[in-house]
């Protein structure tokens, strides 16, 4: 394999560290380091582990590069649920191999803990993570006179007010229709978890809302040919193209729906739960039919869902007693959204009900996605690390510790082909 190499010594651990090094501008994916691990099974698992780290391996990281610069300005960014972000913009620099010209702030203390004032010289680093971030001020290099950095009281986007409610690190706005808050949310709305409309990714729906052809997700499902040919980009091809994608989105699965609604703490994995709990007891057929799913719940009753607790029930049903939520809902079923009923595969989903699945290696007739998007629809949950509670430990190519953990603490171990026995996956071709 050639992003694998079996090592005689330390000294071609290193060579092959250095090469890497050199070549992972060029791989597909962004990567902080390599692993170097035994290569006997058998000596693997006698080494043991430290708390959770195997002593049979090691990440051997790059350095995170970094780069001297200096903030020129810091603004707020308002994202998805609302909340503000701080982000520094710096004097462009290069890091890397990229001109880095933003560095996230992250939120209101971590400015404080660092001390970062508009002037500073500051240490830029960007290390696995995409984003650059300020990671240390260099204060013999402050100017006079600089000014501690406050968070705005009022949205930067519509100017409501600005909160932090205890218990929390972020400031939100508050204003539910704040136009950053909505593009954020049409954005999420429309993506691969959830309505994976193609072709509308988010530099189309800020057009489409300077535009003015759209200002809510609902809108999104009204568009027509005619409203997109005038828009710059936009020849008669792809914008059938995308009417067309917006129509095949219209039949959508109740997981994948209450993911799209963007709820603050309801992550994707804890949608499979609720869609659940919901089919279990109601009807459901249109979007309109979960606000009778949701009246039926009492606070006790999120709680009883697994990862579910009291931040995420509190906000899960303040989500559904809200009046723009209710109307939304209304609105997407006027739409002519429909909901996918589970009844075909309700025998399999009793299978895997309360199955917990860690996956490790290639597997070559799923990506890590529908192997995971599978396992959810049938009832099972996804794990990312193996512990007793594990149940199946799904290896394909190129396994790695994860395996050995689960050999050592005996989880039951299955191949490609057992999971797609029991999952009754039939590979197309
Ligand atoms: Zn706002």
């Amino acid at each position: 394999m050639e992003y694998a190499k079996r090592c005689k010594n330390l000294e071609e651990i290193f060579d092959f560290w250095s090469h890497i090094k050199k070549i992972r501008e060029k791989l597909p994916c962004q990567i902080d380091g390599i692993v170097v691990s035994v290569n006997s099974n058998d000596l693997f698992v006698r080494l043991g582990f430290v708390g959770k780290a195997p002593r049979g391996a090691i990440a051997f990281k790059f350095p995170a590069e970094q780069a001297t610069s200096m903030v020129e300005g810091i603004k707020v960014q308002v994202g998805r649920t609302g909340v503000l972000t701080p982000v520094a913009n710096i004097r462009p620099v290069n890091i890397g191999g990229t001109i880095v010209s933003h560095a996230t702030l992250h939120n209101e203390d971590e400015i404080r803990k660092k001390d970062i004032r508009i002037g500073d010289t500051v240490i830029v680093q960007r290390a696995g993570d995409v984003i650059p971030e300020v990671v240390e001020v260099l204060k013999r290099l402050r100017p006079k006179k600089t000014k501690e950095f406050n968070m705005p009281r009022k949205c930067p986007v519509c100017e409501s007010d600005v909160v932090r409610e205890k218990g929390e690190v972020g400031h939100y706005c508050q204003n539910k229709k704040c136009f950053a808050v909505e593009k954020e949310k049409i954005i999420h709305f429309v993506s691969k978890k959830a309505f994976n409309v193609d072709g509308l990714g988010e530099k189309i729906v800020g057009q489409l809302i300077d535009g003015g052809l759209i200002s809510g997700a609902v809108d999104i499902f009204l568009l027509t040919k005619d409203d997109l040919e005038p828009l710059e980009r936009f020849a008669e091809k792809s914008a059938s193209n995308l009417i067309e994608a917006v129509n095949n989105s219209k039949i959508i699965s109740l997981p994948r729906f209450l993911f799209s609604l963007g709820i603050r703490h309801i992550g994707e994995q804890t949608v499979y739960d609720i869609a659940q709990i919901f089919q279990k007891n109601n009807v459901i057929k249109k979007p309109s039919d979960l606000l009778k799913a949701a009246d039926g719940m009492a606070i006790d009753d999120w709680l009883f869902i697994r990862d579910i607790g009291p931040i995420s029930a509190k906000s899960i049903a303040s989500w559904f007693a809200d009046e723009n939520n209710r109307n939304f809902l209304n609105r997407l079923t006027e739409s002519g959204i429909i909901i996918e009923s589970p009844k075909a595969s309700a025998v399999k989903i009793k299978k895997l009900l309360g199955k917990t699945f860690v996956l490790t290696g290639e597997l070559s007739s799923f990506t890590r996605e529908e192997a995971q998007d599978f396992i959810r629809s049938l009832g099972g949950n996804v794990s990312s690390s193996v512990s007793e509670k594990t149940d199946y430990v799904v290896t394909g190519e190129n396994p790695g510790i994860k395996y050995e953990k689960a050999r050592k603490i005996g989880v039951k171990i299955i191949d490609e082909k057992e999971f797609r026995k029991l999952v009754k996956f039939k590979a197309q071709k």
